[in-house]
């Protein structure tokens, strides 16, 4: 394979460096082989094919920590943004996909975004054969796409109506009128319903598959506390250790889950989690926000990671991540985008700008992330959450040829300062739309903006002539509508404690 030359006014190794002036990547294989000036690197290797210009930043590829792909999305889907609890089930109004055309749409998405690791959480349910087969066509669809994935299947065994753990099904049940709870009963599990059992052996097969291939692995992702027994999230942690594979869960995402560790497991959730065995260096949260410093300081102390995904926390009412103190705590954090970036759009730069505006406090005795913090975080972060940050998150030698090339027309359009710091530049000032080229382990799966493995109009106009002929699940969105006052209702009537905030965005008195 011929060596490749990868250039740019500015080459961004990572965060923690000065960017090259005038600089390349020299890629080998799937490797970087060198970073340094242009001149020089191409005066060693005159045969390189040089990809890039004096108008492209080079930078590494970003880690999406935490995702579900989604094709036409809620907002597309006519489904508005609501508080956790009620929005999962509003999404019942939405018309099916189809499980490739889903990923495709989702990957060109963050291609264009300069992801080019993402953390795919795929939750299901169903018999054994319809999540194995949902799985599977997911799993090859990534395959087709190029980029690099941690696909993280899960299954529930409670929490079937979305109102918490344990007996919640059957006391919410009893909160219904008549015909509404005869509408939803069919939810709970029948005996073909995808069990643990199940679950774990068909996780093996899947883990195995994809054993040999460097671009997918396969981790499990129990959705959370209000969907999975204690005896279950024990199994799943210990399957884990023996496959030593990754694990990814839920963790007091909404101010309501916050509440169920207190309420049904006598403890916080964090705490409970590790109690079964839920915690460890390959163990990695989403969301966080209702944690308290205990759980944070146990993350610290047993390497669990979180994923910050501060959009979807905004869009659906669940309040704003400590960020600081995950920082100051030392927990390994990187930064997802939920599938509900703040323009529904999957910007990963936006949501960096959003990662460092939310955490600014406004006083000089509280802290603020740095710009280079933020971009920690979606690179290196992102790595160390994935347990690959040998390989993943900068540009050196030896390390993986992800990078991201970056149009600079718009950006240093029509003058920049000398002095400007490049990563400052890129990171406060790019968006999507100005990523031009990807590279994933030396591939070129990005180029002018469109993926070069699919054809992204085709897909589209797939996606979209399958939603026109998919009817709209009246019935469904008719229950949900009805459903949801309840399910309000239902978390209201739940004890709210007390909240002492990390960090005061303002005050009463
Ligand atoms: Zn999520």
């Amino acid at each position: 394979m011929t060596a490749k030359l990868i250039k740019g006014k500015w080459v961004i190794t990572d965060a923690a460096n000065p960017a090259i002036t005038d600089g390349a990547v020299l890629v080998e294989g799937d490797r970087i082989a060198a970073t340094g000036s242009f001149a020089d690197l191409a005066a060693a290797h005159p045969d390189a094919d040089v990809i890039g210009s004096d108008d492209h930043a080079v930078m590494p590829g970003l880690i999406n920590a935490h995702h579900h792909h989604g094709g036409i999305t809620g907002i597309q889907q006519g489904v508005p943004d609501m508080l956790l609890e009620s929005w999962i089930r509003a999404l019942d109004a939405g018309r099916p996909g189809d499980e490739r055309l889903d990923v495709l749409l989702s990957c060109a998405r963050l291609l264009r975004s300069g992801v080019t690791s993402v953390v795919d959480m795929a939750s299901g349910r169903g018999t054994p054969e319809a999540w194995r087969d949902r799985m599977t066509r997911a799993l090859d669809a990534y395959r087709e796409t190029g980029i690099r994935v941690a696909f993280t299947p899960g299954a529930n065994d409670q929490g079937w109506l979305g109102v918490g753990p344990g007996a919640c099904d059957q006391d919410f049940l009893k909160t219904l009128p008549g015909d509404l709870a005869d509408a939803v009963r069919p939810e709970l599990p029948n005996e073909s319903t995808i069990t643990p059992a199940d679950y774990l052996a068909i996780m093996d097969e899947l883990i195995a598959g994809a054993a040999d291939d460097d671009r997918v692995a396969v981790w499990y992702g129990p959705p959370g506390v209000p969907w999975i027994t204690d005896r279950f999230y024990g199994d799943i942690a210990d399957a884990a250790r023996r496959h030593d594979t990754g694990l990814q869960t839920h963790v007091s995402e909404s101010y309501y889950e916050g509440l169920m560790g207190p309420k049904f497991n006598g403890a916080p959730i964090m705490r409970h989690l590790h109690g079964l065995g839920v915690s460890g260096p390959n163990v990695s949260i989403a969301h966080g926000v209702w944690i308290t410093e205990d759980e944070m300081a146990l993350m610290a102390e047993t390497g669990t990671a979180v994923s910050h995904n501060p959009s979807s926390n905004l869009r659906l009412r669940a309040g704003t991540a400590p960020l600081n103190a995950y920082l100051a705590a030392g927990v390994t954090t990187g930064l997802g985008l939920d599938n509900t970036a703040i323009g529904d759009d999957d910007d990963m730069f936006a949501e960096m700008r959003l990662a460092l505006r939310l955490a600014r406090s406004p006083t000089y005795r509280e802290p603020a992330p740095s710009n280079g913090d933020i971009l920690a975080l979606a690179t290196t972060g992102g790595a160390k959450l994935m347990r690959r940050d040998h390989e993943l998150g900068r540009l050196a030698e030896g390390y993986l040829a992800d990078i991201v090339l970056v149009r600079l027309d718009r950006i240093a359009w029509p003058w920049i300062a000398p002095e400007a710091d490049p990563r400052d530049l890129v990171l406060l000032r790019a968006r999507a739309d100005d990523v031009d080229k990807v590279l994933i382990a030396g591939e070129l799966v990005l180029n002018d903006g469109r993926p070069t493995r699919f054809d992204i109009e085709e897909v589209g106009l797939e996606a979209a002539a399958l939603m026109v002929e998919t009817a709209y699940p009246d019935a469904a969105a008719r229950v949900a509508a009805a459903l949801i006052p309840h399910i309000e209702a239902w978390y209201a009537g739940w004890d709210h404690k007390e909240r002492v905030t990390y960090q005061a965005m303002n005050s009463r008195v």
